[in-house]
């Protein structure tokens, strides 16, 4: 398996900078022992006008080792490799990938002390590999690579180049062009792609490849076309693996986006919960609902309460029943994403009128709060401190006091399904506490009984047989008395 990496370059930007980038001297031949077997960098042509960078990977298979040996790898690696290739396709790719990602790790990550400004630039890349399993042909390798920005060029490679009417086999002669991009960006677009083409199935995927497929998808995956596929193959089908992936890259997303981006997401995940086999996000399901419950309470006004970047807002505008939203949240930087996402200051006067944003804190009584017909806080009690939370139920449940309150949390029990979750770890940063289905209860009956409220509880997500729903959701409507305390207090 063999890759080369070339740029061109003038007196003023040699192309021999391609060594500083990649943070190996061209004049030096060098080889890296990773725990599949030895890389090894050389530079077959490095002068001003054009430099070489080739990885090549001598894997550590006993088998292959042998038919290395024997066939003389030095002199003919293609050759050598190409065979590999044939007998253990499924490896190739995911092993080269993992050579990248070990050899030319600082380089993948933009850094570069001595050319910290080449760095940065886009550079003109070529990038070569004769002989790159790709499951899905020459048109798929197109439609990865295209719309990063490289001009593509894969030929498909015959089975047997003595038997052409053996036809072609299932790998292609890749050459990659681009003057768009800069170094790190390639090897990051080929450290995830070549695997994904490769579609290998053959190792463990743990959790943590959710986090290098996040990072080395960093600016380009969130909005890439492909996106689904390319986290689905490279994440080696693992549903849940995807499906949380597929979340956190719309967040990403939604973070960086601009309006026009924050559209196609939206598609993107109607489109997600059409596909069958794909499961819907937890996140879309649980604004389905809260949808639905607002819906049989007959709310016309609602509070999204902790409305962070919109997307309930955003759901409840699309549906007429839902007359005034107002979204709340104390991050100005959420409810400014939320704010583009809406599109604000674009909107005709009559979707104006029914949507506003208005930062605050749910631990302070708000006059702006009170009157509505519900509220919701989805996924918010969590980022309190607890001690701070009989606060946040005054204010809501005491002071706004709205007739319906939806209330969603995580149910920690069922953490132990979320396969990227190490043991007793919550499911977000910010997240304060989880709670067992039990501990949610027990809070909201107390709540419910002391604001006057009746309370009933819905599953959110697939209900576990054991460990109950990934997502708790209680519905709390107000009961015709309307006195607030404890049973004790109120006989006092
Ligand atoms: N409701 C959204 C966002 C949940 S994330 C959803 O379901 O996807 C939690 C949100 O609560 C964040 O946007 C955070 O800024 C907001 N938040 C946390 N503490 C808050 C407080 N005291 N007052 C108002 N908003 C708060």
């Amino acid at each position: 398996m063999f890759l080369t990496i070339s740029t061109t370059g003038d007196e003023k930007n040699p192309a021999t900078d391609l060594g500083f980038l990649l943070h190996k001297h061209p004049d030096n031949t060098q080889a890296f022992s990773t725990s599949y077997g030895t890389a090894h960098v050389v530079y077959p042509q490095a002068d001003t006008e054009g430099c070489t960078a080739a990885l090549l990977l001598e894997v550590d298979a006993p088998a292959l080792v042998r038919k290395g040996r024997g066939k003389g790898r030095g002199g003919a690696p293609d050759a050598a490799l190409a065979q590999y290739v044939n007998d253990r396709p499924y490896a190739a790719s995911s092993l080269l990938a993992v050579a990248l990602s070990s050899v030319f790790s600082t380089a993948m990550r933009g850094v570069c002390q001595a050319r910290p400004e080449r760095a940065r630039q886009p550079l003109p890349l070529r990038v070569e590999i004769p002989a790159l399993p790709a499951r899905g042909g020459a048109a798929l390798v197109r439609r990865l690579f295209e719309p990063l920005g490289w001009t593509v060029t894969a030929e498909p490679v015959p089975l047997d180049a003595q038997f052409p009417q053996w036809g072609d086999s299932r790998y292609v002669g890749l050459v990659l062009e681009s003057a768009e991009l800069t170094l790190a960006e390639a090897l990051r677009h080929l450290y995830v792609l070549l695997p994904v083409l490769d579609d290998a199935k053959h190792y463990w995927v743990s959790a943590d490849e959710v986090d290098k497929l996040l990072r080395a998808g960093e600016g380009w995956l969130p909005g890439h076309p492909e996106q689904k596929l390319i986290t689905s193959r490279y994440l080696s089908r693992r549903w849940s693996l995807t499906r949380q992936a597929m979340e956190r890259l719309e967040l990403l997303r939604l973070a960086e986006a601009d309006d026009s981006e924050v559209e196609e997401i939206d598609n993107a995940v109607e489109e997600d919960s059409e596909a069958e086999e794909r499961p819907t996000p937890l996140a879309v399901q649980r604004r389905d609902a809260i949808i639905a419950a607002l819906g049989e309470s007959a709310a016309a006004r609602v509070l999204d309460l902790g409305c962070g970047q919109g997307q309930l807002v955003q759901g409840l505008l699309k549906d007429p029943r839902f007359t005034e939203i107002v979204g709340v949240d104390v991050s100005v930087r959420a409810l400014t994403i939320a704010s583009r996402r809406l599109k604000l200051d674009r909107m005709g006067e009559r979707q104006a009128s029914r949507v506003k944003l208005v930062q605050g804190s749910l631990t302070y009584t708000d006059k702006r709060l009170k009157g509505y017909d519900a509220a919701v806080l989805s996924e918010v009690v969590e980022h309190l401190d607890l001690p701070r939370l009989p606060a946040l139920e005054y204010a809501v449940f005491g002071s706004a006091r709205p007739r319906t309150v939806l209330v969603t949390t995580p149910n920690v029990e069922y953490n132990v399904r979320w396969e990227t979750l190490p043991a007793g770890h919550v499911r977000h940063g910010d997240h304060r506490f989880e709670w067992t289905r039990e501990e949610f209860r027990a809070w909201a009956d107390r709540v419910a009984e002391r604001y006057g409220y009746a309370v009933e509880f819905t599953a959110v997500g697939p209900d576990d047989p054991e460990v109950g729903p990934p997502t708790q959701m209680a519905r709390f409507e107000l009961s015709t008395t309307t006195t607030i305390g404890t049973k004790e207090e109120k006989a006092a």
